[in-house]
C-alpha cells in the first residue's frame, strides 16, 4: 500500500452500555478508494462516526497522515481533512443547493499552495444538473439530486477523505449508475474515499480494496481484485454459505 492516510488501530466505541466496535484495525492510503461492507448493524456507520468525531473513541487510536487524531471533535477534523457524506444526506431543508453547498466552505480544510480548490464552479462541472437548479431549494430536488447535493457539499470541505455512507440508499439503478460514475472523478482529484455500500458487487467494482464488518468486527480485508465472492459471503454473514 502507498502513503498511510488515515490509521484506525485496535479502535473501540459504543452507545452507553453497548460496546458496537471491538478492535477495529482500519487503514486508508493517499488516493484510494476503500470500500466498507456488511449487514445491517454491523458497525458501518459507526465506525464513520468514530472517525470524524461524533462518537468518541473508548480505546484504540486514529490518526490521519502520521498525526494523532484519536481526540480531536468534529469540527476539529473537518479542518484538518476528513469529511463524512452522512447517511440520509442531512441536507439543510428550507435552503437552496448553493447555500447547502456554500456552508462548509468557511469550516473546510485550508489548502495547500498548488492544490486545486474545489469551487462552486468545479462542482458545477462534476454535476451539471445543481448548476441548473442552484436557485431551488433542496426539497424540491429528486433524491438522486439531493445526493449530489450531500456530495458537493462535502468536497466543498476540501477533504483529503471523504467518508460516503450508503449514497445508493433508496435510489433508482439508473440513478446509483449515475452517482457512482462520480467516484473515480472525484478520486482523480486526488481525494481518497471510502464508501459504505450494500451492493458488494458495485463495491468490489469501484474500489482498490475492501473491508467486510460484522457485529462490530473487521471479518475480511483485502485488494478487491482478489477477494472471491464466496469469501465475502462468509466474511458478511459470519457463516459459510453455497454460492452458485
Ligand atoms: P446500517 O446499514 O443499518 O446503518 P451499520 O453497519 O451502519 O448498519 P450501525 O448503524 O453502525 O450499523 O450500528 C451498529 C450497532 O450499533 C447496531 O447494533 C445498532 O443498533 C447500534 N446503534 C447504532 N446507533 C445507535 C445509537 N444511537 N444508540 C444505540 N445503539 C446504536
Amino acid at each position: 500500500m502507498s502513503e498511510t492516510l488515515l490509521k484506525a488501530d485496535a479502535l473501540c466505541a459504543g452507545y452507553g452500555d453497548f460496546q458496537a466496535l471491538f478492535s477495529i484495525d482500519f487503514e486508508v492510503a493517499k488516493k484510494e478508494t476503500v470500500a466498507l461492507v456488511g449487514a445491517n448493524g454491523a458497525g458501518k456507520s459507526t465506525l464513520f462516526k468514530t472517525i470524524v468525531g461524533l462518537l468518541p473513541v473508548r480505546s484504540g487510536t486514529l490518526s490521519l497522515g502520521g498525526r494523532d487524531i484519536t481526540s480531536l471533535p468534529a469540527h476539529r477534523l473537518v479542518g484538518q481533512g476528513l469529511a463524512l457524506v452522512p447517511e440520509g444526506r442531512r441536507l439543510f431543508k428550507g435552503l437552496t443547493v448553493e447555500d447547502n453547498l456554500r456552508v462548509a466552505l468557511d469550516h473546510g480544510r485550508h489548502v495547500d499552495k498548488g492544490e486545486t480548490a474545489w469551487t462552486l464552479e468545479r462542482l458545477y462541472d462534476l454535476f451539471p444538473i445543481l448548476a441548473e437548479r442552484r436557485r431551488q431549494s433542496v426539497e424540491k430536488l429528486s433524491g438522486g439530486q439531493q445526493q449530489m447535493v450531500a456530495i458537493g457539499r462535502a468536497l466543498m470541505a476540501q477533504p483529503k477523505l471523504l467518508l460516503c455512507d450508503e449514497i445508493s440508499l433508496g435510489l433508482a439503478p439508473k440513478v446509483i449508475g449515475e452517482i457512482y460514475e462520480m467516484i473515480p472523478k472525484i478520486r482523480a482529484t486526488g481525494t481518497a474515499i471510502v464508501i459504505v455500500e450494500q451492493d458488494v458487487s458495485l463495491a468490489q467494482r469501484c474500489a482498490d480494496r475492501i473491508y467486510c464488518m460484522l457485529e462490530g468486527r473487521i471479518t475480511l480485508t483485502g485488494k478487491s481484485s482478489e477477494i472471491s465472492r464466496e469469501q465475502v459471503t462468509e466474511a458478511y454473514f459470519g457463516v459459510k454459505h453455497a454460492v452458485d
